[in-house]
């Protein structure tokens, strides 16, 4: 072979090397590619922890994935109570202690590459890891640690620190990007569902859910009942103890409600003094007993005002159901309007039976339902009822 043939061998060997190289990069980009526009396109935080915790661990066959959030004022468990974390609560953690974070990383704060020291491994992976390498991967926002995520492999060799960092750099900020988008838009979100004073929905969001299970209560045929609830008196509790006094009771009644309702039910503050709830799959007689249920357990319920007195309150509900046989899926709107209607008569009903009563309006009057039913205190009064003291005159 002449010296020009071994050249040229040698030259075309090194031309393979560098298209193999530029392929694999071309398949690591388009694998980072993807991830990240999957990432993006999470509009929930907990869609996201699952992107961050399965998904991730699957596209890059990592043996373990662990992420730890700066979360000092609960902002994101807030908004994911239920979330389940896959493979246990090991993968996912939270923080309210900056340095827990800081630890991790040197000056400037960088990903770390490489076979870490056992204490640096425990930290990031827990206690007993067989992890060999890893990639921790700070979460950055204007200078703040938001969060790390620790991608780790059994493997020794898997991640060394002499590997280019740029798409793992890019993954991450697009990662913090996307945590903090998820953890502001969710929160934006739940404000304008939630009521700040009793931290239950707003009107808005009962509205909204009235609609919902209006169609979902057609949809499988159950039915669909409306409470409604008014303090009795209340404006006697401003005026007597004052506001914020005031304003403990309605956070306190809509507690002791909350309690009494299952976990399907919803519960909104409708008004100043007033609450509404709804309750699927809830006929006429269910539906009074969990209203009595309510007006007992507020009735019992001592509230302390701010001059340290005790005192106690009742409440006034109005009920009413929309049966199988009213929903009629042309019609929902007026259903639900007529359902709420209905609720709110039975409100005035009470009162003028002399409050702390729930009162039964069904949504057409039938001939043999053309009175609205009340349920006297008297007739459900237990013990306790009568240690509560009257209100302020
Ligand atoms: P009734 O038994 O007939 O329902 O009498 P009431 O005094 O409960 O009803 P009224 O409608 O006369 O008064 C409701 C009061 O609720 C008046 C208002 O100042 C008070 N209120 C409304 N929103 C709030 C609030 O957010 N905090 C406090 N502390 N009071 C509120
Ligand atoms: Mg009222
Ligand atoms: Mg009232």
């Amino acid at each position: 072979m002449n010296p020009l043939e071994t050249e040229n061998r040698s030259l075309k060997r090194t031309l393979h090397v560098m298209i193999s190289k530029a392929e694999r990069n071309r398949d690591i980009l388009h694998t980072f590619q993807e991830i990240e526009l999957r990432l993006l396109s999470c509009n929930s935080l907990a869609d996201l922890l699952d992107m961050l915790l399965i998904t991730l661990r699957e596209y890059f066959r990592l043996d373990d994935v662990r992420l730890l959030l700066f979360d000092p004022e609960h902002a994101a468990r807030d908004l994911i109570p239920d979330y389940n974390p896959p493979r246990g609560d090991n993968c996912l953690a939270f923080t309210e202690d900056y340095r827990e974070l800081r630890e991790l990383y040197d000056e400037p704060v960088l990903p770390r590459l490489g076979c870490h020291s056992d204490q640096l491994t425990e930290a990031s992976f827990g206690p007993g890891s067989r992890i060999g390498s890893a990639a921790l991967l700070p979460l950055v926002r204007q200078n703040v640690i938001i969060g790390s995520l620790h991608l780790g492999s059994v493997d020794p060799s898997r991640y060394n620190p002499n590997v280019a960092t740029d798409y793992i750099n890019h993954l991450a900020s697009v990662i913090a990007v996307c945590i903090e988008n998820c953890i502001s838009q969710e929160t934006l979100r739940r404000l304008s569902m939630i009521d700040m004073l009793t931290k239950v929905h707003n009107r808005r969001s009962f509205n909204h859910e009235l609609a919902r299970e209006m169609s979902r209560a057609c949809r499988s045929r159950h039915p669909l009942s409306c409470l409604f609830i008014d303090l009795d008196f209340f404006k006697k509790i401003n005026d007597g103890y004052g506001h914020p006094t005031g304003d403990r009771v309605l956070r306190g009644s809509a507690q002791t409600i909350k309690d009494q309702l299952r976990k399907t039910d919803f519960i909104a503050r409708y008004g100043g003094e007033e609450f509404a709830v709804l309750l699927p799959g809830c006929e006429a007689a269910q539906a009074m007993q969990i209203a009595e249920n309510i007006r007992r357990a507020i009735s019992a319920q001592a509230f302390v005002a701010d001059n340290g007195k005790q005192f106690g309150i009742t409440l006034s509900i109005g009920a009413s159901t929309c049966s199988e046989h009213d929903l009629d899926p042309q019609n929902l709107n007026d259903l639900a309007e007529l359902l709420v209607a209905s609720a709110d008569k039975g409100v005035y009903q009470s009162k003028a039976q002399g409050r702390d009563q729930v009162c039964y309006c069904p949504i057409r009057p039938e001939p043999e339902q053309q009175e609205l039913m009340p349920q006297s205190p008297a007739q459900a009064a237990e013990p306790g009822d009568s240690q509560v003291a009257s209100l302020p005159s």
